[in-house]
């Protein structure tokens, strides 16, 4: 919450209109509309009424109506001529057994209870209210005003008085957030420097998923990478209370930058982009080989032509004529390679995200092929053959995930689209800011001190 010194600030810049979000010192200040100026200890008082029953209709006083989310009430400040001080809250935490039923019903009749129960299935199931989540209970002389539950980090169920009825919601939980750039040199791995930072793992998870499908988190994170984030801490009466989302982050691995920003389209969709508006989410070459068809689908069942018995084909079996060039899908690193009786000659490549590729059969290796070569996508690594257990020339292509085989035709093959071009000159627009907010951090810990 917003400390009052700094609201009566607030009050004192915008006397008559303080309804929108304003953005002070980096932190997104939700106020209300302030109409009237009262001492400071009435607005104390009657503050916390606001806290409890933000929807309580207000008298009309000739002004636009009332915000009535309840998500901007734990900073609403505006006292009302409704105030009363016989509104009184419980607050608590669920405990094991406690039910809608058993918290609600000192105020409220069973049938009232089963109606709200009835009306929530679609919001949120009073049925599931869980143990040690945190729930508020506003009373005016006894009468139940306003429930309110802790669904999640993001969302409370809000049941509100009305006139003659309750009404339900869903709204989020509103969160003081503050822009944060934070910055880390490499020195064993991201974890460990995230941790030395101050800072909490679930920084280095967001990190590694934004850049997953460019670096290996596990073996290509080195000593004198770099990390800078530009990441919203969320904060709720002073405590901190997790990150929202990354708004960019520059990754130097190896000597080579990595830039990801976060863009959000029309309709919502979030995504990571790269300085030119290109996805960092990469996809798989549809197959590894250009001339080709399928002779033998993905299975966990097929009969072997050869064994004369069934058995799992955890591939995809591609005819070819002999010496079709063979293409890796993905970028990686060739983490095996050579001859083996049942699979002749083989590759197998490691690429991001936990992926692993494996081509069978390989009548010859393409030039400069060993082990940990990087390889790019496209590039031709062998050619098709019939080498180890094979009836004809074909391509046997496999391909794990977390080392559980996967069907290849059914992974991600669909790069995500580039930002949208009538979207591009915000993106570029927004990415510079954001840029210039982590270049400004970075001068900022360039100079020595005193
Ligand atoms: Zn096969």
């Amino acid at each position: 919450m917003i400390s009052l010194l700094k609201r009566n600030l607030l009050r004192k810049r915008y006397p008559w209109n303080m309804k929108k979000y304003m953005k002070i010192n980096e932190r997104i200040v939700v106020a209300g509309r302030i109409v009237w100026s009262y001492p400071k200890k009435i607005i104390m008082g009657v503050s916390l009424f606001f806290i409890l029953v933000s929807a309580v209709p207000v008298v009309d006083t000739g002004c636009t109506s009332f915000p009535r989310m309840s998500k901007i009430v734990s900073d609403f400040t505006a006292p009302s001529l409704m105030a009363s001080p016989q509104i009184k809250t419980i607050m608590g935490t669920i405990k094991a057994g406690d039910t809608a039923s058993s918290l609600l019903n000192t105020y409220l009749p069973l049938k009232i209870i089963y109606d709200l129960d009835r009306r929530s299935a679609n919001i949120f199931p009073l049925t599931r209210i869980r143990k040690g989540h945190p729930y508020k209970i506003s009373l005016l002389e006894d009468n139940l005003v306003a429930f309110e539950y802790e669904i999640n980090q993001d969302d409370r169920l809000v049941i509100q008085k009305e006139t003659d009825t309750y009404s339900i919601s869903k709204n989020p939980i509103e969160y003081e957030i503050r822009q944060e750039t934070i910055s880390v040199d490499i020195r064993t791995s991201l974890s460990e420097a995230i941790k030395q930072s101050g800072e909490y793992s679930s920084l280095t998870w967001k990190l590694a998923d934004i850049f997953a499908w460019d670096i290996d988190f596990i073996r290509d994170i080195q000593p004198g990478d770099q990390f800078e984030v530009l990441v919203g801490k969320r904060y709720r009466d002073g405590k901190f209370h997790g990150y929202s989302d990354v708004k960019a982050a520059f990754c130097t691995n190896q000597g080579r930058v990595y830039k990801a920003f976060l863009h959000e389209d029309a309709n919502g969709r979030k995504g990571y982009y790269n300085e030119k508006g290109q996805s960092l989410q990469k996809a798989f070459l549809k197959t590894p080989l250009n001339y080709s068809r399928i002779s033998s689908p993905f299975s966990t069942r097929r009969f072997h032509p050869i064994l004369k018995k069934y058995r799992a084909h955890p591939g995809v079996d591609y005819a070819a004529p002999r010496n079709t060039p063979i293409k890796t899908v993905a970028d990686g690193t060739i983490t095996r390679i050579g001859y083996n009786k049942t699979m002749g000659r083989n590759i197998t490549i490691r690429h991001f995200n936990g992926y692993e590729t494996s081509y069978f059969h390989m009548n010859k290796y393409a030039k400069g092929m060993k082990k940990n070569t990087k390889v790019f996508q496209g590039d031709v690594i062998g050619y098709v053959g019939k080498t180890g257990l094979a009836t004809g020339y074909h391509l046997c292509f496999r391909m794990r995930k977390q080392g559980r085989p996967v069907n290849p035709l059914k992974e991600n093959t669909a790069s995500a689209n580039p930002v949208l071009s009538e979207e591009m000159d915000g993106f570029t627009l927004q990415s510079m800011k954001y840029s210039e907010k982590i270049k400004a951090a970075q001068n900022l810990a360039l100079i020595p001190p005193n």
